[in-house]
């Protein structure tokens, strides 16, 4: 390989860990990182450790009153030019995130496609953090709120989005006036320091610090520090629920603020009067698309009892066509798993539900062989389930999906519901009053609700996030933004007495 790497124009100290130059390089453990892809090593990372926390800490708090001192439109167009440098390599970044990862070209190419578009967004948005005025009960009396900077935003990513959920958070955070600590998932450095190369070149280029945006490879002994230190006011943690509880306990302890961006177990319901030519192609993206390592991947799929066995044969079908290899080539429809740990996890998942009466109607096995080396390439698979198994109010991050099935909507929304996670969620219909009863409150009670699309694959522009475990956090699009700023109501008196609220006499 590597390769890769040097298609990007990086050279090989970029990522030894040996010039001592770079932001992110650590004094901690040294470790291999192997691309899921073909088992090849990419290279070898030096972690940080907690001096090295300390040291970039250091740099965030000198370039902070910098950043913060330009107005945001001027902030923002710093961000525009990033946009810019993404768009310029987006080819080589979108590879290297797909040999890093292991999704797929097109997935790496749209990964990095969404962090040019949260980049337009973000530059609009430089000129929109509006606050609203309100009309003060006091004669000559002007109130409104405004929202400034909050300081050092912390940015923990997952492996699986190893650059967009960064650019959703960062460039948000950056034009409210903030400055950034990204620690990226472990299993994934090398993407992450090819974008803090990217965006370092667009800051030196515009005399900026680079303490503007630090990079800090490391596990998750410095997420742990970040979510302790007090010198980062907001905490945005995207991974497990397990994570997102560790990191909500110790950042609530300090009263800290977090975005938790946490697990999901996603269904799609399938009703008597879905469209099946739209209904099939979504669910199998859903289900395999990244090989099932997305937090909006379906996870479960409830159809109406009417549809259940021709659907099944219609999916069983489908998964027959799918073509399973390196991400890279573009012929193939699913990579392979992260690493050997998640394909453990998958054949006991597998076991699991068999266990507890699934019934296992296509794949459940590891490919080997020419072409599977890495050992991390695994079966879609399908398991007929009953809506009572403990294993489907799990999250399983591989192409896993239950069917099971129901007759009346309120039961498919109580299943789809019953699970701890409640990020995405969608209905198949041409029945204006099943979509609606859908998206009522007496609905979905996920972040995200679709009706005639699939659970995964969203847009920028919305709030991204979800209930429940899913951890509460909104990122993204909509007025997200607000997390990553201060409100501030002001009050102004112009007038020439003194008047109380609430008509509270005080004469001296
Ligand atoms: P993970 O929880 O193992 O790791 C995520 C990140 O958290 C890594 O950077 C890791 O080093 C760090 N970390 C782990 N434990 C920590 C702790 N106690 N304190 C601080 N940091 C800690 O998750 P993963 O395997 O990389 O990613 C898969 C998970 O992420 C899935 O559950 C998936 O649903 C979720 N995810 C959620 C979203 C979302 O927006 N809701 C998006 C992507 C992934």
């Amino acid at each position: 390989m590597n390769e890769v790497i040097k298609d990007l124009g990086l050279k090989t100290p970029f990522y030894s860990g040996s010039s001592g130059q770079k932001n992110w390089l650590g004094n901690g453990v040294k470790t291999n990182i192997k691309s899921p892809v073909d088992g090849q090593l990419i290279g070898e990372v030096t972690f940080a450790d907690n001096k090295d926390y300390e040291r970039l800490m250091a740099e965030a708090q000198i370039a902070f009153p910098i950043w913060k001192a330009m107005p945001a439109p001027h902030r923002g167009e710093i961000v525009r030019q990033f946009g810019d440098a993404l768009r310029q390599e987006k080819e080589n970044l979108g590879k290297l995130v797909s040999y890093e990862m292991g999704k797929s070209l097109q997935e790496g190419y749209g990964e990095v496609q969404e962090m040019i578009d949260i980049c337009d967004f973000a530059v609009g948005l430089s000129r929109q953090l509006y606050g609203l005025q309100m009309h003060s009960e006091r004669p000559g009396h002007r109130m409104f709120e405004q929202w400034h900077p909050l300081g050092v935003v912390g940015i923990i990513s997952a492996f699986n989005f190893p650059v967009a959920v960064w650019a959703w958070n960062a460039a948000i955070a950056w034009v409210c006036g903030n400055v950034c600590i990204w620690k990226p998932s472990e299993k994934t450095p090398f993407s992450s320091m090819a974008c803090q190369e990217i965006f370092k070149k667009v800051l030196l280029a515009n005399n900026l610090p680079e303490g503007i945006s630090n990079l800090i490879i490391g596990d998750s002994t410095i997420g742990k520090s970040m979510a302790a230190d007090q010198n980062i006011a907001l905490v945005s943690a995207t991974g497990s629920t397990k994570m997102g509880k560790s990191v909500a306990e110790t950042v609530g302890r300090r009263l800290g603020k977090s975005i938790l961006e946490l697990g999901g177990n996603n269904a799609i319901i399938v009703a008597e009067d879905a469209d099946l030519n739209h209904a099939v192609p979504a669910i199998v993206f859903g289900a395999v698309g990244t090989a099932g390592q997305r937090c909006t991947s379906t996870r479960r799929l409830i159809v109406h009892e009417s549809q259940y066995e021709s659907l099944l044969e219609k999916l069983k079908q489908a998964y027959g066509q799918l073509r399973i290899g390196d991400p890279l080539d573009q012929k193939n429809h699913v990579g392979p798993l992260i690493d050997t740990m998640a394909v453990e996890a998958y054949k006991n998942t597998v076991k699991t539900a068999q266990e507890q009466g699934g019934e296992l109607v296509y794949g459940g096995q590891v490919l080997k062989g020419d072409g599977y080396i890495s050992v991390c390439y695994v079966m879609p698979t399908i398991i007929k389930a009953n809506a009572n198994m403990p294993i489907m109010k799990q999250e399983t991050f591989a192409p896993i999906l239950y069917v099971t099935s129901y007759k009346d909507l309120n039961e498919a929304i109580n299943i789809q519901n019953n699970v701890p996670q409640g990020l995405s969620s969608s209905i198949f219909t041409l029945n204006m009053r099943k979509a609606e009863t859908f998206l009522s409150n007496s609905g979905s009670d996920c972040g995200i609700a679709n009706v005639n699309i699939g659970t995964s694959g969203a847009e920028i522009g919305g709030a991204f996030g979800g209930e429940k475990e899913t951890g509460g956090g909104r990122e993204s699009g909509s007025d997200s933004w607000k997390a990553y700023m201060r409100r501030q109501t002001c009050t102004v008196n112009y007038s020439t007495d003194l008047p109380l609220a609430q008509g509270i006499k005080f004469d001296l």
